[in-house]
């Protein structure tokens, strides 16, 4: 029983979530070991995502939120992204690191690539937790991707249905949509 009262299949555990956060951590410490990096975390689905991943990168980070929507509740994009909340500084010279929680149609992610490029980073460099390989509708390369999943509708670790479930510390499928 649950909000929605949805029936939900653990997808990827809290324990692999884990070990590839830190993987990825470990890689963007690399990387940037000695510079100053900028993350960016794509509100509201990748909060969870983004602040264990930023504990895992050992350089000086600045934190800056942008909100995009595209979803509007259901469970397909409306291929619209919508901004609900802009970045609060300039990013010109700095190199961004842009957290992303799913990659479906790509749509989302080339408008954050778009906006962010305009900008004037000294480089950008993009992370999503998950990518569904099948659901591209555009072109979408990314520098780092946690876990390619099927096309289907996952929820969890950040990653709502209607708003719910974003609080589960793991990712699930939903079983029973009507
Ligand atoms: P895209 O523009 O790539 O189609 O969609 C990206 C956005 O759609 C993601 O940031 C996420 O908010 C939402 N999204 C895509 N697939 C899923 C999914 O399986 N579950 C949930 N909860 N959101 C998704």
């Amino acid at each position: 029983m649950n909000a929605k009262n949805l029936e939900l299949k653990t997808y990827i555990s809290e324990e692999k979530l884990a070990a590839k956060v830190a993987e990825i951590g470990k890689a963007l410490t690399e990387k940037f070991k000695g510079k100053k990096v900028t993350a960016v975390c794509v509100l509201k689905g990748s909060f969870m995502f983004y602040s264990d991943l930023i504990r895992q990168i050992d350089t000086d980070i600045t934190c800056e939120f942008f909100g995009v929507s595209s979803y509007h509740g259901g469970t397909t994009s409306s291929g619209e992204v919508k901004v609900t909340l802009d970045l609060s500084t300039p990013i010109e010279g700095q190199h961004v690191v842009l957290v992303e929680d799913i990659v479906d149609t790509g749509i989302t992610m080339n408008y954050l690539k778009n906006a962010i490029e305009s900008r004037k980073p000294a480089s950008l460099t993009t992370v999503a937790l998950l990518e569904k390989p099948d659901a591209l509708k555009v072109p979408c390369k990314l520098d780092h991707v946690g876990f390619q999943i099927t096309n289907e509708f996952v929820v969890g670790y950040g990653l709502d249905y209607d708003g719910y479930f974003r609080n589960l510390p793991y990712i699930a499928q939903v079983q029973n949509f009507q």
